[in-house]
């Protein structure tokens, strides 16, 4: 058996289902989300009770070809010869089905679970231990309630090892999925503080992770850590190690740095041994002492562990979205390649519209666990259904195999030297490329070959955050409240079809930008959704109408424009929205305005009014409640006149990001969501991290001095340091976005995780850190703002509001978009 496959028949006795089987057809593959089917005959769909109910879903999982479903209930539409097994709890299924599968396999299992690092040391015991196994590991970080069931399912006859983790968030889930993947060595990684919303503090959450290892023959975890918890753990052989104590197993005594690299000593069975890590940060010598404990745990030598921790290379599950040369994009995904991760990126892929060619660079696959021929002829079919215009094949098993690659264009090289040398000839020129290697072709290079050389200072846009805020958001709208996303000024300086493409993917109702270019930079990617312009400038109404955006009508100036505009042009019930200014007086229509409004669309047939919205001016602040409240009297006034005179519904929508939250009963029939989207919203408390920003400013250290304190740093020689010290000149500017007022101490930057003042003035293109109290050398980041260093201190810190931090980041820095 290479391929788990089960007949539907037995399926339905391993989850305990009801309902008839028409036909008893096998299936191998589990499926949760429609939009991700690979080969439908094959496939058994879990219509899951997410965020959204999966039996919404069905009838498109049908229509993909799909016969085969878990539901809660049978769908009312007929769907002939499909079988439909009925269960109580579809999720419970898709554990208990799993959990059946893992069963069938008697290997070592190492199950990983703690709050940070799970993944690391995953990725890591992976590369550390593959010389001699063939080992079946979580795709990813999918470490969920659903994602493990589905990484645990991968087992097949061929795998000696299974390394899986998991991830908990609230109590009692960890039971579950102990059930599933069984772990017979069970780790313990850093517990932090993350996640501790869903517990009632560190030891609960402790106790809760300790039951993933309930059945483990050994478990290794850190001393230091676990000390109060000895009683739990006295039933199961453990390996502890230590950075404090003498009496773990394995006692690191001496942690010092030699050459950029870290050296650890430690004391072992008695015996002194060293370990030479690649990494210097805290967080991944930590990982990597992990990782060490558990060679040793599992018999490791002490020199074969030291030998293979030296070569450990980072761990990147990220795809990154960047910006391509010949006006492309590079979806750079070329850290590793497995079956599930080619489609996730596939996935992503298939998301982008910018560029109506999609091209696929990939290597060989190694440790599919599935025999070649099968391997290829499944990666031929994923990339034939999402229509891959373009492949590239590099490596001998895919030109062994080129057969099957039905597409229409194709190449193949040995190498990746040899695709680098071809590279100019194969004419890449507006299209959307995605790169995805083994460790071992080394597709870095071809990566820095095709994306746009960036100075080093970057803003990093995390794409899962923007999906979780989206969610965030969703799950306080009252039921059937639409949603529209504010992607005005380049997306609040996050980009514009990269955060609009997410977006549409996930089925936003509405996109709202300030002008008329924004929204045409938008369809010119392909964005399909409806498209409101918030300020449409009259002379550019062609251009809007040409590219069906909706125009915001807040002045009887535009509404003549318009009604002149349609008549020259023939245009009848074109969609518009109208805009009331309740009180913020900025633009709209004003109440006494509205009955004048009001006669003029009633003989009015050029434009159908699509919605009609106000804007609060203090939706966030307390102390103006009562004029917020007057504010949505006027707009609920000036609403019922308007829906009178039209005698048709029209949306109506108030609320922006921080109304959401603070005022329920003012959705109406739809919310305006902008800076909440990217991870600030006055309204929600900084604690609450189920809402985090999505950006990271980082630069690079160009240099470091020494100074003494009689010297002076700078431009008019405004800075100067209190002591003799050191400072880092960094790339990052005024004109970068890096505003002067952040000179002389005002702004702070993290080095190495020392936050560290400026000193001096700023200048054009860099500026000064006062780093005496941090160690650092040429090359190193730093971080301007992140989810640590929070855009809300940078406001406060020179006087002004978040908004104005993030679209102040200039065009100059390039932005790259990351998906994990
Ligand atoms: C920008 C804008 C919003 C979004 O405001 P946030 O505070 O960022 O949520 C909503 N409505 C209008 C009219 C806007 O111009």
């Amino acid at each position: 058996m290479m391929q788990s496959t089960y007949t539907i028949n037995d399926v339905k006795r391993v989850i305990d289902a009801v309902g008839d089987v028409a036909a008893n057809t096998t299936v191998s593959i589990l499926v949760t989300d429609s939009r991700r089917i690979i080969n439908p005959a094959a496939s058994l769909f879990f219509a899951l009770n997410n965020r959204r109910d999966g039996h919404q879903f069905i009838v498109d999982a049908y229509a993909a070809g799909i016969r085969n479903f878990v539901v809660s209930h049978q769908p009312d539409t007929i769907m002939p010869d499909a079988n439909f097994l009925v269960v109580d709890n579809v999720l419970a299924a898709l554990q208990a089905l799993s959990a059946h599968h893992r069963n069938q396999f008697n290997i070592p299992v190492i199950g990983i679970t703690g709050s940070n690092g799970k993944t690391i040391v995953k990725e890591w015991l992976y590369q550390l231990m593959c010389p001699e196994n063939n080992i079946v590991r979580n795709p990813k970080s999918y470490n969920s309630q659903i994602g493990v069931p589905i990484s645990v399912w991968q087992m097949n006859d061929t795998h000696t090892l299974g390394i899986f983790e998991a991830g908990i968030s609230v109590p009692d889930e960890m039971e579950k999925l102990e059930t599933i993947v069984q772990p017979t060595i069970g780790i313990l990684t850093h517990i932090g503080t993350a996640h501790d919303e869903g517990f009632e503090g560190r030891e609960q959450k402790i106790d809760e992770k300790l039951k993933l290892f309930k059945n483990c023959k050994q478990i290794i975890y850190n001393y230091d850590q676990l000390k109060d918890h000895a009683e739990e753990l006295k039933s199961h052989e453990c390996f502890t190690w230590s950075r404090k104590f003498n009496l773990a197993d394995l006692y690191v005594f001496s942690e010092t740095t030699i050459s950029g690299k870290y050296y650890l000593r430690a004391v072992y069975n008695q015996k002194e041994i060293e370990c030479l890590i690649p990494f210097r940060d805290g967080a991944s010598v930590e990982n990597a002492i992990v990782c060490w404990a558990t060679m040793l745990a599992m018999g490791y030598s002490a020199a074969d562990a030291d030998d293979r921790i030296e070569r450990l290379t980072a761990v990147s599950m990220r795809l990154e979205l960047k910006t391509g040369i010949n006006d492309c994009s590079v979806i750079d995904d070329s850290y590793n390649s497995d079956i599930q991760s080619l489609e996730i990126a596939l996935n992503f892929l298939d998301q982008q519209n910018q560029h109506h060619k999609k091209t696929l660079i990939l290597s060989d696959i190694y440790q599919s666990g599935l025999e070649e021929e099968a391997l290829y002829k499944q990666v031929a079919q994923m990339i034939k259904d999402k229509q891959v215009e373009r492949f590239i094949g590099v490596g001998a098993a895919l030109q062994a195999n080129k057969a099957y690659f039905d597409l229409p264009e194709i190449h193949f090289y040995d190498d990746t030297a040899a695709l680098i040398k071809d590279l100019g000839k194969l004419h890449l020129h507006q299209e959307t490329i995605l790169i995805k290697g083994s460790r071992s072709f080394e597709f870095e290079k071809v990566s820095r070959a095709l994306v746009q050389k960036a100075h080093e200072t970057v803003m990093e846009i995390n794409l899962n955050t923007l999906l979780s805020n989206l969610n965030y958001y969703k799950a306080r709208l009252n039921p059937g409240v639409k949603l529209m996303a504010m992607v005005k000024a380049f997306s609040y300086g996050s980009g514009s079809f990269e955060v609009a493409n997410i977006l549409q993917y996930n089925k936003v109702d509405y996109l709202a930008v300030a002008y008329t270019d924004e929204g045409i930079e938008l369809r010119e990617s392909g964005i399909s959704l409806p498209i409101m312009v918030l300020n449409p400038e009259p002379l550019a109404y062609d251009k809007l109408i040409y590219n069906k955006l909706e125009p915001v009508i807040y002045s009887f100036n535009l509404l003549d424009e318009f009604v002149k505009f349609a008549q020259e042009n023939d245009i009848a019930e074109y969609p518009v929205h109208i805009k009331i200014d309740s009180g913020m007086h900025r633009v709209g229509f004003e109440d006494f305005e509205v009955e004048a409004l009001c006669d003029l669309l009633a003989v009015n047939n050029y434009m159908r009014v699509q919605s009609v919205y106000s804007h609060l001016a203090a939706s966030d602040a307390e102390q103006h409640d009562l004029f917020t409240l007057k504010q949505i009297g006027i707009f609920e006034k000036a609403c019922a006149q308007i829906e009178d005179t039209l005698g048709y519904y029209v949306i109506k929508h108030v609320s922006n990001t921080s109304g959401i939250v603070r005022w329920p009963n003012a959705q109406y029939d739809m919310v305006r969501l902008g800076i909440g989207l990217y991870g600030v919203d006055a309204a929600v408390s900084p604690d609450d991290t189920s809402l985090r920003p999505i950006a990271t400013l980082k630069t690079t250290v160009s240099q470091v001095k020494k100074v003494l304190a009689s010297e002076t740093i700078g431009y008019n020689r405004n800075g100067s340091l209190k002591t003799d010290g050191q400072i880092a000149t960094v790339r990052i500017g005024y004109a970068d976005g890096y505003r002067r007022a952040f000179g002389n101490g005002v702004g702070k930057m993290l080095v190495n995780g020392v936050l560290v003042p400026t000193v001096g003035n700023v200048s054009m293109d860099m500026c000064m850190l006062d780093v005496s109290a941090a160690e650092v050398k040429e090359g190193d980041e730093v971080i301007v703002f992140n989810d640590q260093l929070r855009i809300e201190e940078l406001a406060q810190q020179i006087g002004t509001i978040p908004y104005e931090i993030l679209t102040n980041v200039s065009e100059r820095v390039k932005r790259v978009y990351f998906y994990e």
